[in-house]
């Protein structure tokens, strides 16, 4: 196991990582029905318009591509508690710090590698 983290604290991402997939797996549960094709059925919406409905689709899309990625993310991050890859920077291999990983157990990047690659991709 990486050195610098030690069992109980590896023990607390494990939790931590199990409890984050299982609520991201019901999100994206109800964003896939809120994602669905807009029906063009005026009883179903209301007073939301078409354009609206559009609107909040995509959002809903967008949504559940954040949350599939990041489950994507946790299940590479249980796979590495596995093979004791688990704490270092997918990009520089530099350690991830601990707070960092509390805040975000899932996280394949350090800091600096993440910002860096935030910096990069235009948002
Ligand atoms: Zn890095």
């Amino acid at each position: 196991m990486s050195d610098y983290i030690d069992d109980v604290q590896v023990e607390s991402l494990l939790l931590q990582l199990h409890q984050l997939r299982d609520e991201l797996s019901e999100e994206v549960e109800s964003l896939q029905s809120a994602a669905q094709p807009v029906l063009l059925d005026q009883q179903a919406f209301g007073r939301v318009s078409r354009g609206e409905a559009l609107q909040q689709q995509d959002m809903a899309k967008a949504n559940l591509n954040q949350c599939q990625e990041r489950i994507r993310q946790i299940e590479e991050a249980l796979l590495k508690i596995d093979s004791e890859d688990y704490g270092y920077c997918d990009a520089c291999g530099n350690q991830i710090s601990l707070p960092r990983l509390s805040a975000r157990p899932e996280s394949p990047l350090c800091l600096s590698c993440q910002s860096k690659k935030e910096d990069a991709s235009p948002s």
